[in-house]
């Protein structure tokens, strides 16, 4: 399972029921990027949720493509996000604190380390692929950003 399939709403029941819906817990459940792709409700939320709820849409929905949400990139787009936290030096509780203060969603940190963890074996295997095919400046590229996944 990718970490967009553990990332979840937070205080999920009380933004249904002031939705006046019931959403999924996940926060890219198809149900829920509909919701919040068409905006339908919103207006029922409190300020604070409703800004949170505005920036995760701009921030993760905003493509072009034509099956906004389905095309990947809110997903892309939000694993890019982890990673520039994690390149900030931030472990994964406090990763998980950001994205709840930023978005109103958590994820276990349990689950952001094995993201991460996995995030290194990959880029390892790509270093050791680059070094294989003498490619040395994508090898010291790739070294780079398993640097600052790892510390
Ligand atoms: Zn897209």
């Amino acid at each position: 399972m990718a970490i967009t399939d553990k990332i979840y709403v937070k205080n999920h029941r009380q933004l249904s029921s002031q939705l006046e819906t019931n959403i999924p817990k996940g926060a890219f459940k198809g149900a829920t990027l509909d919701m919040l792709f068409q905006g339908a409700g919103l207006e029922k939320l409190d300020d604070a949720t409703r800004d949170r709820v505005l920036d995760f849409t701009e921030d993760f929905l905003d493509c072009d493509c034509d099956n906004n949400p389905y095309c990947g990139c809110p997903e892309r787009k939000f694993i890019e996000y982890l990673l520039e936290l994690r390149a900030q030096g931030l472990g994964p509780d406090a990763i998980v604190d950001v994205m709840s203060d930023d978005y109103m969603v958590y994820a276990y940190s349990g689950d952001v380390l094995s993201f991460l963890d996995s995030g290194v074996r990959t880029l390892e295997a790509a270093e050791s692929l680059a070094q294989v095919e003498g490619a040395d400046d994508k090898r010291d590229e790739i070294r780079q950003s398993k640097q600052d996944l790892a510390r």
